[in-house]
């Protein structure tokens, strides 16, 4: 009987122990599954992280659920894309979360860590629904993801101070490791620079940008806005002009336009996932670079 109350006893200790110890872990709760991706790469088991977003998802609209709110509520660490990406879900679920640790420093905005570009001059409902704070698709830049990294890594430091040689440490084995990857991206994308190319939306612009490709016209109408058949005359037009070769689909816009414009002028249609398991093969940040790149540069 001694022995059972002593065993018991051990078993509770070990118990509390394990369960004081997961309750100091900081809870971060990421906006994208690219953002928790990276989270993950530099803090490893020393946070829980996890994305609201699902990376199937039109990252424009994405549709807020109730289970949002409750883990709003109980996280440490918010980190948003941001430039106005989020603006139709996130700031309704915060107000409803009622958490005050995500005042100051328990929101991070990653736009704010890098240059965002195609910010318009003057905004217009003939626009259609633009990016009003400029392309907030900057984390398909692969060299907009070291700032990133950098502002993760500072931010989980200052909220969780006792963890910092880890934090230090992650970020310093991720630049090493994503600078080497960058080399490789490098010299695949060299290939296809100079390139003219047709987008369903501007996903890809810093993407492509970065590797000095042009994206020279959108299937889509205008932001947001789906082709007219007076559009797709248009675009037609626009291809031959530019002797554009690659057309590219996101993963969740009907593929229709690009389908018949690609079949029509034999061009290449490309499908490029833009977040961290948006397709298969791309498990992770690393992962998917490199099949973007694949799919871009295969045959
Ligand atoms: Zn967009």
């Amino acid at each position: 009987m001694k022995k059972t109350l002593i065993q018991l006893t051990l078993a509770t200790l070990v118990t509390l122990t394990s369960a004081s110890t997961h309750a100091q872990k900081l809870k971060v709760i990421a906006a994208y599954p690219y953002i928790a991706s990276i989270t993950q790469e530099i803090a490893g088991n020393s946070v829980d992280i996890e994305s609201l977003a699902n990376a199937k998802w039109d990252p424009h609209f994405i549709t807020a659920r109730p289970s949002f709110i409750a883990k709003l509520r109980n996280a440490d660490l918010l980190i948003t894309n941001g430039a106005e990406l989020e603006i139709g879900w996130i700031p309704p679920l915060v107000n409803q979360a009622k958490n005050l640790k995500l005042g100051g420093d328990g929101t991070l905005d990653l736009s704010r860590y890098v240059d965002l570009q195609e910010i318009p001059q003057e905004i217009s409902r003939k626009m259609g629904d633009v990016h009003p704070s400029g392309n907030p698709h900057f984390h398909l830049d692969p060299y907009n993801v070291i700032p990133i990294a950098k502002a993760i890594s500072s931010r989980l430091i200052k909220l969780d101070s006792a963890n910092t040689a880890n934090y230090e440490h992650g970020l310093k084995i991720f630049l090493q490791k994503w600078n080497e990857h960058l080399q490789n991206w490098e010299k695949s994308m060299a290939s296809l620079k100079g390139q003219n190319v047709v987008q369903y939306h501007n996903l890809f612009h810093y993407f492509l940008h970065r590797f000095q490709i042009s994206s020279v016209a959108t299937v889509e109408r205008l932001p947001g806005i789906p082709p007219t058949a007076e559009h797709m005359i248009d675009l037609e037009k626009q291809i031959k002009n530019n002797h554009v070769n690659i057309v590219i689909q996101d993963i969740y816009h009907p593929d229709n336009a690009a389908k018949i414009i690609t079949q029509k002028l034999g061009l290449k249609l490309v499908y490029l996932p833009h977040d961290v398991g948006a397709a298969s093969h791309t498990e992770n940040i690393f992962a998917l670079f490199d099949e973007i790149v694949r799919l871009m540069t295969h045959d």
